[in-house]
């Protein structure tokens, strides 16, 4: 079964290489989907869960929105796609998560990049 939990954090950044309007600086208000894939747990606390919501926010939290929220995107990765922002994520992620299935970054509301553990393996 796969979960997801949704996240949003608001960032700047410029795209150095693009020849439009992304070249000067601006943000967006980036929303962060994590989703978790495996099997449900048969005991414990977590019991019926791939796992517990509450522990996919204790990671993303620290280890990503509180380092991206009201960020220079350009401070933490060059040229800050949304692909890149999402691959970026990704490799902060997957240490810690091993079940990690897919990071999907929205940066606006009709546009988003999608890593899956497929992707990530080839890169
Ligand atoms: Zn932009």
């Amino acid at each position: 079964m796969l979960i997801r939990k949704h996240f949003r954090f608001e960032a700047a950044h410029v795209l150095p290489h693009h020849p439009g309007k992304c070249s000067r600086l601006h943000g967006h208000s980036y929303r962060l989907e994590v989703a978790v894939s495996g099997p449900l747990q048969p005991s414990g606390p977590a019991q019926g869960m791939v796992v517990d919501f509450d522990d996919i926010s204790a990671l993303v939290r620290p280890l990503v929105v509180e380092r991206l929220d009201h960020a220079s995107l350009n401070d933490v990765m060059p040229n800050p796609t949304a692909e890149h922002i999402a691959l970026w994520i990704w490799h902060v992620l997957a240490v810690e998560l091993p079940q990690l299935a897919e990071i999907v970054v929205w940066e606006t509301p009709t546009a988003c990049a999608v890593v899956r553990a497929e992707d990530a393996r080839t890169r």
